[in-house]
């Protein structure tokens, strides 16, 4: 089957296989998923780049929806013919962390490394539990989960991170309230996500800062009261927030994954308030910041993936998607065969596009 290997840290270390296969038995809590949609997301760039030092040689795309089409003997939670998105959540589901309702805190499965095909007699990892940009996958039971057939499933795969990340950010982390003001740092997919969400639960003020003058058109139609635009060096993103905000909001979101900008989130909220790291830089940077500008109360939260509890989160999702509260097709600027993989970063880096989704059966 047509599938994207990534053997080095680079881009053109990228390449299209037409001879990967599975490989194994399915154990008895596993699913094998034909993967219909997989959206580009930035994290995928940042594996290539190797910039979360994956091994290779790997199968990028951690944002996808598909067909189940076998399961193993102990499954229960999905069946043949059902339409899944998945998680990159390789959680257990029985430790303490799982049973809290905390499964992105599982030390079992997460950050695991399976290598469910090959090329040959040479073995392929997964990026992120998932490896989605591949006609067919192997996952867990508890990284399915099911949604109306009747939602297309270009749409549905954007749940499992893009969506998941910046609307779980508002609603399961900063807990977003009613008449809150919040600035979200950088609009592209995942910060579309935090607008969106602040607006559902009805924050009052919702400034997007984005360095492209085209973003504004989107941020307002997802629901941004205010656009901020950083066209240069010299503006100043701080002073400006706080002016709008009568002195600081409730909660910044740093969707970017700049050190610089989350240390400027800190100073762009009012006493109390949340500071959202949302955007993943190299996971070894350091971030400086000013003790003062931290000091009033503050909360600076780490976020990973929206702080989801996917079988949970994704059906609400998909549920407010079905009611026509939450914007998904709006999203998605672009479809492509998997050989759009690297056009699709060019655009993300012009960032005059919000979503490129690749059709591996297409
Ligand atoms: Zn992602
Ligand atoms: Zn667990």
């Amino acid at each position: 089957m047509q599938g994207l290997i990534c053997e080095g840290t680079t881009e053109d270390s990228v390449r299209l296989s037409n001879d990967i296969e599975l490989v194994g038995e399915l154990a008895p809590r596993q699913v094998r998923v034909e993967i219909h949609a997989a959206g580009v997301c930035g994290s995928d760039m940042s594996c290539i780049h190797g910039k979360y030092y994956m091994p290779t040689p790997l199968v990028p795309g951690h944002e996808a929806a598909g067909k189940v089409v076998a399961v193993g003997s102990a499954v229960t939670y999905t069946q043949v013919g059902d339409h899944v998105v998945l998680s990159t959540f390789g959680n257990c589901g029985h430790c303490a962390d799982c049973e809290a309702g905390e499964p992105g805190n599982c030390a079992v499965g997460m950050g695991g490394l399976a290598q469910p095909y090959a090329e040959g007699d040479q073995p392929l990892y997964n990026f992120a539990n998932l490896g989605a940009f591949v006609q067919e996958t192997i996952v867990s039971e508890n990284q399915c989960i099911p949604i109306p057939k009747e939602m297309p499933l270009t749409s549905a795969a954007l749940i499992g991170c893009g969506v998941m990340t910046g609307t779980g950010a508002v609603f399961n982390r900063a807990r977003v309230g009613l008449g809150d003001s919040v600035v979200v740092i950088g609009a592209g997919g995942v910060g579309l996500n935090v607008i969106q969400a602040a607006k559902l639960v009805g924050a009052k003020q919702i400034i997007a800062i984005d360095r492209i003058a085209e973003k504004e058109q989107l941020a307002t139609a997802f629901g941004a009261t205010d656009f901020l635009l950083a066209a240069d060096d010299d503006f100043d993103a701080i002073g400006s927030v706080k002016a709008l905000s009568g002195g600081g909001v409730h909660h910044a979101f740093e969707v970017v994954g700049h050190t610089g900008l989350l240390a400027d989130a800190i100073q762009m909220t009012r006493a109390g308030g949340n500071i959202c790291a949302v955007g993943v830089p190299d996971l070894t940077a350091s971030v400086t910041y000013n003790f003062q500008s931290l000091h009033q109360n503050k909360n600076l939260m780490g976020i990973r993936a929206g702080g989801a509890r996917p079988r949970k989160d994704f059906r609400t999702l998909a549920d407010l998607y079905m009611k026509g509260m939450l914007k998904l097709d709006e999203m998605i600027s672009n479809t492509a065969g998997l050989d759009g993989l690297i056009p699709a970063f060019d655009a993300m880096r012009a960032g005059t596009e919000a979503r490129t989704v690749l059709l591996p059966h297409a």
